[in-house]
């Protein structure tokens, strides 16, 4: 198994024979290697998974036979959680607790529900207006979902697993076939995944898992002129790059992109909910979320109060690697993860920033980082304004709700927020006016299968989960008969 990955229903070399070494970030040791694929690999990815798409028996297999394959495929998943749990930590460097919690058991509910949805895609019938012919007959409308055809799907390291299935599941609950790459960082779930969706009985080359570098195998798939659709999650940066490079062949396209979500904490919130739930929201997975709440905006009254709580928590977090079961902060995904986060950690004391808590940056050969609290630089500092992706928090006191509302608003992204108070008016006040895919009201980062999820300004666009997921997947034909 070390050393292949997915074409065709096969587990092959790359074609060159080059492989990628697979990095613990607990020790920075390599632990295993991948094939390291290039534009060969991805053009009999491609080729296979088209000849997927065309074989009766993928493209006639019964909706429920779909369902009841994508129910396996979670039912394989639901009696391997431990592995894959596991196996996630080892790999991405995350709590082993968290990822049993999270990573896995939220795939497992994932692939469930979007089962579900292979039994219930329909279209309408519909009313035109044309003259009725002379012959007395009429026109019969309706429109029917039909799969996009071959999905290309670059994913990023944060959550690797959950990443896959968002992809995988909605392709094959829809009819579609798929070529995934995972992140180089992080390519061992998906791949194991690649064993199961096998063994739960999707035919040959439905499925192709391909590992290799984004600057390589990410940039042929985004530029793959027999690939229908794109779907694409991670940078913005990179993201603009194969938003443009899928453009040149009218390639369908959805990009998921970063976050700099702020969460905004009113005077009349519980404010020791509101303190552990900015303290989570930016420090778990390591800040390496994509909807991390990494701008906390708080009324000034009670500024002091909440910062400090935030603090007391974040320091006393203990940090280890993810495989230890007590850990509560493992290492970052990589040593050029964490060299970035600490350049801005240093840029950041440079604007003025001040450190409450952490901003030392350790060299130890594991890539741990202490989650780190600064305060009182300017709102159009870097550190405000870019996404850091690491346990690293802004704080910034306001005095007005429209002060928040503009200060939470001036960001090039527009991924999620949250709103902490008990105000009811207030609240839906604020709602309409932020600028976010997501609007999280005394919580923060909860995703539910049936919730659509996506970014509006520089956080991309295209919504997964929920029915919303459908349309990425799918084309509507319209068929108008004179009967
Ligand atoms: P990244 O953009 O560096 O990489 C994402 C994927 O793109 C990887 O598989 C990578 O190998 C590939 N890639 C790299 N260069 C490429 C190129 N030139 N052409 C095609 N593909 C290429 O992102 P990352 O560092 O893996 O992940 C972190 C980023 O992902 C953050 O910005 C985070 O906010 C974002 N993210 C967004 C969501 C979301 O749902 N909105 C979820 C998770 C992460
Ligand atoms: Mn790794």
């Amino acid at each position: 198994m070390a050393g292949t990955m997915l074409i065709g229903g096969e587990w092959v070399t790359s074609v060159s024979g080059n492989t990628q070494d697979v990095i613990n970030p607990a020790t920075a040791e390599a632990f295993t290697y991948v094939p390291s694929a290039n534009m060969e690999d991805v053009d009999k990815a491609v080729a296979a998974a088209r000849m997927a798409f065309r074989n009766p028996k993928w493209s006639q297999m019964r909706p429920s036979h779909r369902q009841r394959a994508l129910l396996k495929l979670a039912d394989l998943l639901e009696s391997n959680i431990d592995e894959f749990a596991e196996l996630e930590s080892l790999d991405n460097g995350k709590p082993v607790m968290m990822a049993n919690r999270v990573d896995v058991r939220s795939s497992i509910d994932y692939l469930r529900y979007i089962a579900g949805w292979a039994t219930k895609m329909e279209g309408r019938t519909v009313d035109v207006s044309f003259p009725r012919p002379r012959d007395g007959g009429g026109y019969f409308a309706y429109t029917a979902q039909e799969p996009v055809g071959v999905v290309g799907a670059i994913i990023p390291w944060n959550f690797p697993l959950n990443m896959a299935v968002w992809k995988i599941g909605p392709a094959l609950a829809t009819g579609c076939t798929i070529v995934l790459k995972p992140a180089s960082e992080t390519p061992l779930t998906a791949l194991r995944l690649g064993e199961l969706i096998l063994e739960a009985g999707f035919p040959e080359g439905v499925v192709n898992i391909i590992t290799g570098s984004g600057s390589v195998v990410g940039a042929a798939i985004s530029s793959h002129p027999d690939i229908d659709k794109i779907a694409f999650t991670g940078s913005t940066e990179v993201g603009r790059a194969v938003g443009i490079a899928a453009m040149k062949n009218i390639t369908r396209v959805s990009l998921e992109l970063g976050g700099k979500s702020p969460v905004l904490v009113f005077d009349d919130a519980d404010l020791d909910a509101a303190i552990a739930g900015a303290t989570s929201a930016i420090f778990f997975n390591q800040g390496q979320a994509c909807t991390a709440g990494s701008r906390l905006y708080v009324q000034r009254s009670v500024f002091d109060q909440v910062i400090e709580g935030v603090a007391a928590r974040a320091a006393n977090m203990k940090i280890g690697p993810g495989l230890d079961p007590t850990t509560q902060m493992g290492p970052l995904v990589s040593q050029r993860q964490r060299q970035s986060v600490c350049n801005y950690i240093e840029k950041g004391k440079k604007q003025g920033a001040a450190v409450l808590t952490g901003g030392s940056c350790p060299d130890s050969p594991g890539y741990f980082l202490q989650p780190t609290i600064l305060t009182g630089m300017p709102q159009a500092s870097d550190v405000v304004q870019e996404e850091i992706f690491g346990p690293v928090l802004v704080a910034m006191p306001f005095d007005e709700v429209e002060e928040a509302v503009s200060l939470a608003n001036d960001s090039p992204y527009g991924l999620a927020s949250s709103i902490w108070s008990n105000d009811h008016k207030k609240i839906h006040r604020v709602i309409p006016d932020l600028q976010a895919g997501t609007v999280w009201v005394n919580c923060h980062n909860l995703l539910d299968p049936n919730l659509p999820f996506g970014g509006n300004k520089l956080s991309g666009f295209g919504r997964e989960m929920g029915r919303a997921v459908l349309d990425l997947y799918t084309e509507t034909k319209s068929v108008l008969m004179a009967v």
